[in-house]
């Protein structure tokens, strides 16, 4: 259940900074979904969270210098075990598109939700990760009809040649 401030009442909420107003009369039709961990391949959530309020110390990972001063941030992330935790209402925008198109239509932030899956383009997901993405799918489905099943895409298919999660071990089938 997404209450009326968009939220979703089963989830951790850990609010991010990093979210904006969509433009007037922007009609939700978009699903992301992505994959994410930090430093590649640690999947433990806790560096994405920090990522995601920026306050994630830079310093403390060579890698994390490539992706320094970077503001983003998702609407949802489901980790290993299967647990949601939200940062953005999904009435709000939040930064995880960057430069994209879907249908002819740029920024893709504007019209979407994103679902951050950690995990990597290097390994098969969890179950539980599955049926967590499954029922929030659902979840959202039911506060925005226009998603619909050609709307739920990978970050790959409307970033191609930029991005290429969530990778070639995301199963689809599972979802639909
Ligand atoms: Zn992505």
């Amino acid at each position: 259940m997404i209450n009326q401030e968009g939220w979703l009442e089963q989830s951790n909420k850990i609010p991010s900074p990093n979210f904006d107003d969509r433009p007037k009369n922007t009609e939700i039709k978009l699903i992301v979904i992505h994959n994410i961990s930090l430093p590649p391949e640690n999947f433990n959530p806790a560096n994405i969270e920090k990522l995601f309020l920026n306050k994630l110390d830079f310093d403390s990972h060579e890698y994390f210098k490539e992706i320094q001063d970077l503001k983003v941030s998702s609407h949802f992330l489901i980790d290993r075990e299967g647990q949601i935790t939200q940062f953005v209402s999904v009435y709000k925008r939040a930064w995880h598109a960057g430069k994209s198109n879907f249908k002819n239509e740029d920024n893709c932030n504007d019209f979407s939700l994103g679902i951050e899956m950690i995990g990597s383009d290097n390994s098969i997901f969890e179950n539980k990760q599955y049926a967590s993405l499954k029922k929030l799918i659902k979840s959202l489905k039911k506060v925005f009809p226009k998603i619909l099943e050609d709307n739920i895409v990978g970050h790959s298919d409307i970033a191609p040649g930029r991005k290429t999660d969530p990778g070639p071990f995301f199963d689809w089938t599972k979802i639909r």
